[in-house]
C-alpha cells in the first residue's frame, strides 16, 4: 500500500546493547511479526543513559529523523534510563492520533507499570502492541481527523457566506421608503486596490412606490489576506509537527 519495499512493520533497536538482552530483542521482533496486518510502520527503540537538560522531546524528534529509514511512517521510542523517562515521537501524519495527552496516557498505562517493576522488555512489548492498535484505530474514533475538521470549517464558512450574500441581496432590493421590492443594479467606476478605496454607482428603482435613486458608494480596500489565501498553510516538517509525548516512571 505504501509503495516502498520495506516490510509492512519493522522494529529496530538503537544503542540497546547492555540494556536489552539479545533473547529479549528476539522476542520483541517476533511479537512485531505476529501483529495482525494493518498500518505499516517502522518502530525504533533507543535506550540512552540520560538526556542532557531533560530535553526529551527535542531528543526524540531529532533521533527519529536521524535513524528512520522511512520518516513518514516511523515511531521513535526513547527510553532515558537514569532520567526514568520514556518519550515517544511519531511521523507528522500521526500527530492527531498521538497528541501529547494521548501519548502520555498510552505510555503511562502500557510502559510505566512494567518499568516500575524493572522489566524493560515487558514494558516495550506492551507499548509496541498499544502503538500498533492505536495506528489501526479508525480515524475519528480517537480524534477527529484534521481533514474532517477542515471540511466542517469550510462547510460553515460557505454557509455563512451564502447567508451573507442572501442578506445583502434582500437588503439591496428592499425600498428604504416603503419596504417594497425593487430593481437594484451596481457598476464599478473605479476599482479598489490593496491600498486605495474604489468607487461604484448603485441604482435602485422601487416597483411599489416608484422611488428612484442613484448613489455613489465607496468600495473597501481589498484586504491583502484575500489576495494570497491558502499560501499560509504550508505544512512543513519541523520538530513541532511530530506527534508524541512522554511519561516518567
Ligand atoms: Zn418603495
Amino acid at each position: 500500500m505504501s509503495g516502498d519495499n520495506l516490510p509492512s512493520r519493522t522494529l529496530r533497536f538503537i544503542d540497546v546493547a547492555g540494556e536489552i538482552p539479545p533473547e529479549a530483542r528476539e522476542q520483541l521482533l517476533a511479537l512485531v511479526r505476529r501483529l495482525p496486518d494493518g498500518h505499516p510502520f517502522e518502530l525504533l527503540v533507543q535506550v540512552v543513559a540520560t538526556v542532557p537538560g531533560r530535553r526529551f522531546r527535542d531528543q526524540a524528534v531529532a533521533s527519529r529523523r536521524e535513524h528512520s529509514v522511512n520518516p513518514d511512517r516511523s515511531v521513535m521510542l526513547v527510553v532515558s534510563r537514569d532520567d526514568r523517562h520514556v518519550e515517544l515521537a511519531t511521523a507528522p501524519c500521526w500527530a492527531s492520533r498521538f497528541s501529547e495527552a494521548e501519548s502520555h496516557a498510552l505510555l503511562a498505562s502500557h510502559f510505566v507499570p512494567a518499568m516500575k517493576a524493572g522489566d524493560l522488555p515487558r514494558a516495550l512489548g506492551a507499548t509496541i502492541q498499544a502503538i500498533a492498535a492505536k495506528l489501526d484505530e479508525p480515524v475519528g474514533r480517537s480524534a477527529r481527523s484534521p481533514a474532517v475538521a477542515v471540511g466542517i470549517g469550510v462547510g460553515l464558512a460557505v454557509l455563512l457566506g451564502v447567508c451573507g450574500v442572501l442578506f445583502a441581496f434582500v437588503r439591496n432590493h428592499t425600498c428604504r421608503d416603503c419596504r417594497g421590492w425593487g430593481d437594484y443594479s451596481e457598476r464599478e467606476l473605479i476599482a479598489a486596490t490593496s491600498t486605495s478605496e474604489g468607487r461604484g454607482e448603485v441604482h435602485f428603482h422601487c416597483g411599489k412606490c416608484g422611488a428612484d435613486y442613484t448613489e455613489i458608494r465607496s468600495i473597501p480596500v481589498r484586504s491583502s489576506s484575500s489576495d494570497n489565501s491558502g499560501s499560509s498553510s504550508d505544512s512543513g516538517s519541523d520538530s513541532s509537527s511530530d506527534g508524541g509525548g512522554g511519561a516518567d516512571w
